[in-house]
């Protein structure tokens, strides 16, 4: 049996994870309004990622006999700064998102509850690889790919995720 403590903080990283994918997804559609569409296409797989991620917690929930209570996601916002800006966003996102999965495995086992602490296993990892991918593009950007042909560069080379 899920904990109603552990319950409650499982419903709400759905919400975490939706409102990350929501977040993608206007970061997609700031890309496509400068024409930067490889750069567009990556914050789609990423949004859509960010879904799959809220979909495991959902079964989850379900497998266990919980309650899954949707709760409202956040507006991102619609405009940034810069392509850079975007990136710095993501990376603090991923940064708090990594912080949320830490204390929900803190907390499954204080509630020693196994199943999710293993299910929580893949989540700590994929935190690390999203820091990590995010935080690699950043320093790219920063080493002068902001502007210009380095920047059309990296668009074709985001453009080339599935
Ligand atoms: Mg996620």
């Amino acid at each position: 049996m899920v904990t109603k403590k552990l319950n409650q903080l499982l419903n709400e990283q759905i919400k975490h994870e939706l409102d990350s994918a929501y977040l993608y997804l206007s970061m997609a559609s700031y890309c496509e309004s400068i024409n930067l569409k490889g750069f567009a296409s990556w914050m789609k797989s990423q949004s859509k990622e960010e879904y799959e991620h809220a979909m495991k917690f959902y079964s989850f929930l379900h497998d266990r006999g919980a309650d899954v209570d949707l709760l409202p996601i956040d507006k991102p916002p619609v405009k940034f700064k810069s392509i850079n800006a975007v990136f710095e966003q993501a990376l603090s996102n991923e940064q708090k998102v990594t912080g949320l999965i830490h204390n929900l495995y803190k907390t499954a086992l204080e509630e020693e509850d196994y199943p999710a602490q293993v299910m929580l296993h893949w989540f700590i990892e994929e935190q690390v690889e999203e820091e990590n991918m995010v935080t690699e593009i950043l320093d790219q950007l920063k080493l002068g790919g902001d502007q210009g042909a380095a920047l059309l560069l990296m668009d074709r080379k985001l453009a080339e995720r599935e």
